[in-house]
């Protein structure tokens, strides 16, 4: 007898979402999907493996009917998540089937997870937050990073609806548990690439060859994600921003949204952050001079004073 197909929704079809969806279909999920935009859940559609929903709440509607195994959503902020889940056309309006998971992967405001959770258990479903790292290259490729925070039974079930967009995945603790280590990795990166650049601009003005300098501290005490991986020099890496004149990354506006959801965090922690609270100010200052949109290595762009290429 042929296994029973599984089914999923999914909310939000952007940058991140319309791939980890994609994946979905392509490891045998039929999904149901909407995206706020029609034309955006249109084209998805168009690709085959899923059929759309007119609203979140028609969304639960359809995925209880198909006894599916979970929702899933990616939206940009906390208010868009709220407003997919508590709104008037909401999720939990819908009534999904009891055994369906609610797996928000957004990088958002740990209060609005937490919220959503408490409306969601009045009712007796269960929410997991559930953000990603990795960006776009490994949604792609179904190999991001899962933080997962929530009930640990329901865990584990998450965990395999996850599976096909992931390699690696963590429990972190209650609901919310997930989104701090997402926020704090978030703030280490963000830190990191304005170090990586200065540290390159420095090395390279002062003579040496960019891509020996970034060999050696890719060897050295120096490394890090963003010099080996992510290089923020144009031509040092093929298949990074910096070589596509900073197009098609993490833009540098989400990352400024992260850096403001640390310093909420941090406030509320009374933790001691002074080189994210920098962080976010030279990252905030970039998206009022118009960078919102560029990757947020673009940073080295900025440094070393070059903005030819940028200004074309
Ligand atoms: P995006 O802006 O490309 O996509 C968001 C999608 O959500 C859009 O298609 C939009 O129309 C849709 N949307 C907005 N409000 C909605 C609503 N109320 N109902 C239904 N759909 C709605 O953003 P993205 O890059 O896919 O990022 C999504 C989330 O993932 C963000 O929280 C971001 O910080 C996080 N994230 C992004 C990356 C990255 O590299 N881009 C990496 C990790 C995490």
């Amino acid at each position: 007898m042929a296994a029973a197909q599984k089914v999923a929704g999914f909310i939000g079809l952007g940058n991140m979402g319309s791939l980890m969806a994609r994946n979905m279909v392509n490891k045998g999920y039929q999904l149901v999907v909407y995206d706020v935009s029609k034309s955006v859940t249109d084209k998805f559609v168009s690709q085959g493996g899923a059929s759309a929903a007119s609203s979140p709440s028609q969304l639960a509607e359809m995925c209880a009917d198909k006894r599916a195994n979970a929702i899933l959503s990616m939206v940009p902020e906390g208010k868009h998540m709220r407003e997919v889940y508590l709104g008037s056309d909401g999720v939990l309006k819908g009534g999904p089937n009891k055994d369906t998971l609610l797996l928000d992967s957004s990088t958002i405001d740990i209060d609005s997870a937490q919220l959503v959770h408490k409306e969601a258990a009045k009712k007796g479903f269960s929410f997991l937050d559930c953000p990603v790292s990795g960006a776009v290259p490994a949604a792609k490729a179904a190999t991001l990073t899962f933080m997962v925070g929530g009930d640990k039974e329901k865990y584990e079930l998450a965990k395999e609806v996850l599976q096909p967009m992931g390699q690696k995945f963590f429990h972190c603790g209650p609901v919310g548990a997930g989104l701090t280590a997402k926020i704090c990795n978030n703030m280490m990166l963000a830190i990191s690439m304005i170090g990586t650049s200065e540290t390159l601009n420095l090395g390279i003005r002062m003579g040496l060859d960019k891509n020996l300098l970034t060999e050696i501290l890719s060897v050295s005490s120096g490394r890090s994600w963003s010099v080996d991986t992510y290089n923020p020099v144009p031509g040092v890496k093929p298949n990074v921003p910096a070589s596509n004149d900073y197009k098609d990354g993490f833009g540098t506006a989400l990352i400024t949204k992260d850096l403001g959801l640390a310093q909420h965090e941090a406030t509320k922690s009374k933790s001691a952050t002074p080189l994210g609270s920098i962080s976010h100010q030279i990252y905030r200052t970039m998206c009022a001079q118009g960078y919102g949109i560029k990757d947020f290595s673009v940073i080295y762009k900025i440094l070393s004073n070059d903005k030819q290429s940028l200004d074309d």
